[in-house]
């Protein structure tokens, strides 16, 4: 759901005001001539065009295609919960100052209709062109799982998606996106090949992804895994007798020797999965939020490859 028609309308705003800009960045350094050669630059960086996302792992993917010509930040803080998550004033303040806000839809973001609602920013659709699986199961059964980034293949989607709309906000700088885009998507196509190779090896009860969040949808269809979640989306967060029980069920008769949850909850209702069935826990997986830069995965690549370390290291390493 690209709003093309509000971009073009929104474009010339900040091409005409980056045009002043560097007309006075101009000026400033003829009057000071050659005394003060660095001065230049550091106005012109603070000046580059904001481009908002809604997340960090958007922000970090939508970073490596916009290299050093946009300043690219997230809504929501490391470690946030993205799908229940409520802007603040600020927030908003923040956000009507922005050349372009990148979303992922596919109603990952509730708070995000009524949030662009009140903008005049233009907004892209970073999901836009992937194949959309629906949830399964629970209250929300028959609408489109949110979590698409967590599958490399549908993120060279959400690149295209980031490149094309960075060309449309910044069009002299085309081939600087589309080099960055390139660049990242061969990345993006060697993560995919590693992540296959790794799991080769796994026995059939042990190609099984059973998660706190139904966020691993999609990773597992283009990994070739078995999926089983306690709730569909971490709106949500309590889990029913029912659900464990379904999970309990599941791992039992799949004789499944690991589980995981995720960074973003409380892990309490997996570990009640493990006393029900002997499974082992397979540890923190991370899919709604980076980490710091000094934690375990500050970027998306680190970060899918740590939780599929995580998964191969559990489930091939059986019971504990
Ligand atoms: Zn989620």
């Amino acid at each position: 759901m690209t709003n093309p028609q509000r971009l073009r309308a929104a474009t010339p705003r900040w091409r005409r005001s980056l045009a002043a800009t560097l007309a006075a960045i101009a000026l400033t350094a003829t009057l000071a001539g050659c005394d003060s050669p660095g001065t230049a630059p550091a106005q012109g960086a603070s000046d580059r065009p904001v481009v908002l996302t809604t997340f960090t792992v958007l922000a970090d993917i939508a970073q490596n295609v916009a290299g050093d010509k946009l300043e690219v930040q997230s809504i929501t803080k490391v470690g946030a919960e993205i799908h229940g998550y409520e802007p603040t004033p600020q927030d908003i303040a923040k956000a009507s100052k922005a050349q372009l806000i990148l979303d992922n839809g596919l109603n990952l973001e509730a708070w995000f209709g009524k949030f662009v609602a009140e903008l005049d920013v233009p907004h892209v659709v970073l999901s836009d062109g992937i194949e959309v699986m629906d949830i399964t199961e629970d209250a929300n059964a028959g609408k489109p799982n949110p979590h698409a980034w967590m599958s490399p293949v549908n993120v060279q989607h959400y690149v295209a998606n980031i490149r094309d709309a960075f060309i449309e906000l910044d069009p002299e700088n085309r081939e600087h996106y589309t080099t960055n885009a390139s660049a990242y998507t061969a990345e993006l196509k060697a993560l995919q090949e590693n992540l296959l190779d790794g799991l080769a090896g796994l026995k059939e009860n042990e190609r099984a992804l059973v998660t706190c969040e139904g966020a691993f949808s999609y990773l597992a269809r283009d990994a070739g895994l078995k999926e089983k979640y306690i709730w569909a989306v971490n709106a949500e967060q309590q889990a029913t007798p029912r659900q464990i029980v379904s999970v309990i069920e599941f791992v039992k008769e799949n004789q499944v020797p690991a589980v995981f949850c995720e960074s973003t909850v409380s892990d309490a209702p997996m570990q009640q999965v493990v006393q029900g069935t002997g499974a082992a826990y397979g540890g923190t997986l991370f899919v709604d939020s980076l980490s710091e830069a000094d934690g375990p995965v500050p970027t998306y690549l680190q970060m899918i490859r740590h939780d599929s370390d995580v998964i191969l290291e559990a489930l091939a390493g059986g019971t504990k």
